[in-house]
């Protein structure tokens, strides 16, 4: 049959690194591209407890349709730690949602006219990318440097092109180069939205795995003007299986993204925002937050220590002080997905996400994703050692090419 597709769909393609992927399911690889949490961190005792709790004790609730907008008690408890968090809200100013995810497609409906300008980090989350593409935006993007996006890069950027419809940013171990923010760009940022009047989306699923470094802000908590939409998830502080996510916003905003939500999914299943709303009354998630983040610390030294004894001295790799990400910088010239399919895969046996993909406009090919979430110690070190030798081997041979 010829479907007759709607123009949107133009738009719509596979993600490269689900293309990607697919390297990793040979079990000779040791795969660092995926952004996967580390299993073994799920808390599956307790969540079992939680669910059958749910079910038993309370399954005339948790297995019955819901408000749109997410069960009140687990809304008012994320209210509760968005405060802990300077973010001044109540229940009201919470959306549940099907993890962060559902977020990036809902505001795209709420907010993108086909040919509206968004503004992005450059790189920026691939999976906004992929949620926005639908609604067909043009893209604006300004670079990122170890502070986050370069705010008189955006200053004069907003000059030039005037209205914007809204800014999205990963303001904390950005996804994917694991860069937070600074305070005082998060300052002029706000600034900037509230004298150009445009919208923040901040997506900030990796904010409360911080392991090194002062905590800095949301952007949420300098927003004056209800002008920030902060979004939440319990995919890396959880588990991702749980697809529970949230988002802060004006009540306003809440209302008309509810009404999206109803036309998406109806609601967000009862059944797990009722047992994870038990789980936060029963145990203390800081405690398993506490964990997660010893475990990612330890695994990001590990990567980083392996990283500098065996790369070549021309590669950048970034420091996060969260999150699960580091993110390489060949140099100049290298294709690092050419380099991957010739050398990294056949030669070290590693897999990584190439950087092109995560650039909206003009992809730069010599960058890399990797992640130290999931590998075991032994494997991150045997991964980087052989990935360090291969790119010391290339980087020769293409610096002794340019020579002759
Ligand atoms: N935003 C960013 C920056 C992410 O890295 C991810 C997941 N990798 C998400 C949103 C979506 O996460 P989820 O839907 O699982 O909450």
């Amino acid at each position: 049959m010829n479907t007759r597709f709607a123009s949107r769909m133009a738009q719509v393609k596979p993600s490269a690194i689900r293309e990607l992927l697919q390297y990793g399911a040979d079990p000779s690889i040791i795969a660092f591209g995926g952004g996967y949490p580390d299993a073994s961190l799920f808390p599956i005792e307790q969540l079992n407890h939680v669910f059958e709790a749910s079910i038993l004790q309370n399954g005339s609730e948790s297995l019955q349709y819901g408000l749109s907008t997410g069960l009140p008690r687990l809304r008012a408890q994320i209210a509760d730690r968005m405060r802990g968090d300077n973010v001044e809200c109540s229940a009201n100013n919470v959306l549940i949602l099907q993890g962060g995810q559902q977020g990036l497609d809902l505001v795209g409906k709420l907010l993108i006219d086909k040919g509206d300008t968004i503004l992005t980090e450059d790189p920026t989350f691939l999976g906004a990318l992929i949620a926005f593409a639908p609604f067909e935006p043009k893209y604006i993007t300004v670079p990122m440097d170890e502070e986050g996006i370069q705010i008189d890069a955006l200053e004069r950027t907003l000059e030039a092109h005037g209205r914007i419809k809204f800014l999205y940013t990963v303001p904390d171990f950005q996804n994917p180069t694991g860069v937070t923010m600074t305070l005082a760009r998060r300052k002029r940022l706000i600034e900037l939205a509230n004298k150009y009047d445009f919208i923040i989306l901040e997506d900030s699923p990796y904010r409360e795995t911080r392991y090194e470094g002062e905590h800095v802000p949301p952007i949420k908590s300098l927003d004056t003007e209800g002008r920030v939409l902060f979004l939440g998830s319990f995919s890396k502080i959880l588990a991702p299986g749980l697809r529970l996510g949230w988002m802060v916003a004006s009540e306003e905003l809440i209302e008309q993204l509810g009404l999206l939500k109803l036309a998406a999914d109806t609601q967000t299943s009862t059944l797990n925002m009722s047992a994870v709303s038990l789980y936060l009354d029963t145990y203390s998630i800081d405690q398993h937050i506490e964990k997660i983040k010893t475990l990612y610390h330890h695994k990001r030294d590990v990567m980083l220590n392996a990283i500098k004894a065996s790369f070549p001295e021309e590669v950048i790799f970034t420091i996060p002080g969260g999150g699960m990400f580091t993110w390489l910088t060949l140099p100049e010239g290298v294709d690092s997905q050419r380099f991957m399919l010739d050398h990294a895969l056949p030669e070290a046996k590693v897999t990584y996400v190439p950087g092109a993909t995560f650039f909206p406009l003009a992809p730069r090919h010599n960058h890399a994703r990797i992640s130290f979430a999931t590998q075991s110690d032994d494997n991150i070190r045997k991964g980087m050692s052989a990935l360090g030798s291969c790119l010391k081997r290339s980087l020769q041979k293409t610096t002794v090419t340019s020579v002759i």
